[in-house]
């Protein structure tokens, strides 16, 4: 699982994350909702260890991997920080990689997984997402929906414990956004992989969150299951957060 404890991060003179408590418990999916600003995707770059906190801490699998005292590049945090992948809203693949190689570089040369295992293992990933016969393309072959897909299979293949999900589907056509949902909805269902899901897909984040997470303005207003706070918001601003939405 994932803990954050006191987690205050600050950019410049403005604070971001204003004394954050969370927790995600093995297997579990909390998905992260709120205005633009409100430090949902801070929140994820600080557990991937993207950024440096001020002060508290953040620990995976019962490991402190950012706080003011943890060292950006210690060694022997490598092992736990493998274990986090993050999937991006503008997907991030190798452009000139085809999308196997996309998939087996990190495992290739962080696990040492000879080529052949990476490769078999990289399809079988890819037959998950439904895109068996893809391999040999390059990105910019793919529809969107495509690479996002090859994204989520390549963190995949480093065995995560935890996924990180940043608004995966924010930058595609309106079209394409259900088959993503649906590979993640399918991951959901078939993994015990704990994920912090930030999106702007309040359906989604009913679908498939066992906790819905309410941000403003850096701090957590409102937690719990996804049919209390989307469904029965208890605080005022959750309601006006929604009410504006639909
Ligand atoms: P959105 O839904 O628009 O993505 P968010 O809730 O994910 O918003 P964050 O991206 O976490 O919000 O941003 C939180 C605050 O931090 C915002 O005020 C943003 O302007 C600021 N911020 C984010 N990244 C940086 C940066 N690299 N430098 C300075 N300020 C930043």
């Amino acid at each position: 699982g994932i803990s954050l404890t006191a987690v205050r991060k600050k950019y410049g003179e403005t604070t971001v994350l204003d004394d954050i408590d969370l927790s995600v418990r093995a297997g579990q999916r909390i998905a992260l909702i709120g205005p633009s600003g409100s430090g949902k995707t801070t929140i994820l770059r600080t557990v991937a260890m993207l950024e440096p906190i001020e002060a508290g801490s953040i620990r995976v699998e019962g490991v402190e991997i950012n706080g003011p005292h943890v060292k950006a590049h210690a060694r022997d945090l490598g092992p736990v920080r493998r274990k986090v992948g993050m999937v991006f809203q503008h997907f991030n693949l190798f452009p000139n990689l085809t999308v196997l190689d996309n998939i087996t570089l990190a495992p290739r040369r962080v696990l040492k997984l000879d080529r052949a295992r990476a490769e078999a293992e990289a399809r079988e990933l890819l037959a998950g997402v439904g895109l068996a016969d893809k391999a040999g393309s390059r990105p910019h072959q793919l529809s969107g929906g495509q690479q996002q897909r090859v994204a989520i299979a390549r963190s995949l293949a480093m065995r995560p414990s935890v996924l990180l999900f940043d608004e995966v589907t924010s930058a595609l056509d309106p079209e394409l956004v259900a088959e993503v949902l649906s590979v993640i909805r399918g991951l959901a269902e078939r993994s015990w992989v704990t994920m912090l899901i930030v999106t702007h897909e309040m359906r989604f984040a009913g679908d498939v969150a066992d906790e819905v997470v309410f941000m403003e303005a850096g701090r957590i207003i409102e937690q719990g299951p996804p049919g209390q706070v989307l469904g029965d918001p208890q605080n005022a601003r959750t309601r006006q957060f929604l009410s504006r939405l639909s």
